[in-house]
């Protein structure tokens, strides 16, 4: 049963890049605050259906979920169109899709850079596009992009990723303005390393650039440069996204908000 006094009740999530790590997280706390969820991201068919299930099955909340590619401005359009039909409108919008590579600039290959600044900057910047008439006309809504401490600061061999960061930050804070007076907040939210297939997925390429072992670049890579030398979960970024969406936090607008466990203040 479906109590009423969820925060988010009759609210509709769209999370990007919800079908691993973060973004699922994050999928999982609107659902369990009563908001119906679109779901997107890439995987196995029948695992994503099985991630979808299950999240109606534990909140009684509706999950649709889109294969929309966000290296594609048509397919994001769609989604949201997609979302927009089946709830009435996105409320929730949180831009998490990303990818990562890491290299030398001089080695760097174009087609991963193009990717990167593609999935991880612009694709925000088509799904504001497309959401963003239906919160503006409704007086309320609430935009979240999953940024990282490399929105602020950087590290070497991650020239793309760092530069879409640092776009995504310079993104928040210009829609943040323009919609500052229509009761739409545009936040992000910069974690240091949390332990997902993303960050566990570079550690290979980080070993062969740096020519480490797996623990040097745990230890003297990742939390090295955190630190509480403790990894941030997935549900803490997934509780500071519900804070941003709820009323407390309406006058919160325009800003990145870190979550590295002390890694930017340094
Ligand atoms: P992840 O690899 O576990 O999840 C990434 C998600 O994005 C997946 O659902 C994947 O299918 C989706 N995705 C990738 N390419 C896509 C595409 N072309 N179209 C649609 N979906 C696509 O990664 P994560 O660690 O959960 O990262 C999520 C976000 O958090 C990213 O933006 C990442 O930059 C950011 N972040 C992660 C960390 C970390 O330490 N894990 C730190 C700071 C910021």
């Amino acid at each position: 049963m479906v109590s009423s006094n969820k925060q988010h009740q009759g609210r509709t999530a769209l999370i990007t890049g919800s079908t691993s790590g973060i973004g699922l997280g994050v999928a999982r706390a609107f659902a369990a605050e009563g908001a119906n969820v679109m779901l997107n991201g890439l995987g196995d068919a029948d695992e994503i259906e099985t991630i979808r299930a299950s999240i109606e099955s534990d909140f009684g909340v509706k999950a649709l979920y889109s294969s929309a590619n966000m290296l594609s401005p048509d397919e994001i359009a769609g989604m949201v169109a997609e979302a927009e039909e089946a709830f009435g409108m996105v409320d929730i919008l949180v831009n998490n899709a990303g990818i990562q590579h890491v290299s030398p600039v001089d080695a760097f290959p174009v087609e991963k850079w193009d990717a990167i600044i593609a999935i991880n900057l612009s694709s925000n910047f088509h799904t504001i596009r497309a959401a963003l008439p239906k919160m503006k006309d409704k007086g309320w809504g609430r935009i979240i992009n999953i940024s990282s401490a490399h929105s602020l600061v950087a590290s070497p061999f991650k020239s793309a990723y760092v530069a879409a960061k640092h776009g995504v930050a310079g993104l928040t804070k210009t829609v943040a303005l323009e919609v500052a007076e229509q009761g739409v907040t545009v936040n992000a939210i910069a974690p240091g390393y949390v332990w997902t297939p993303l960050v566990e997925r570079q550690i290979p390429d980080t070993m062969a650039a740096r020519n480490m072992t797996e623990e040097e670049v745990k230890r003297d890579v990742l939390l090295l440069a955190q630190p509480t030398k403790e990894f941030v979960t997935i549900e803490q970024v997934a509780e500071l996204a519900l804070y941003l969406s709820g009323t407390g936090a309406s006058a919160i607008t325009g800003t990145t908000i870190s979550m590295d466990g002390g890694w930017t203040a340094k």
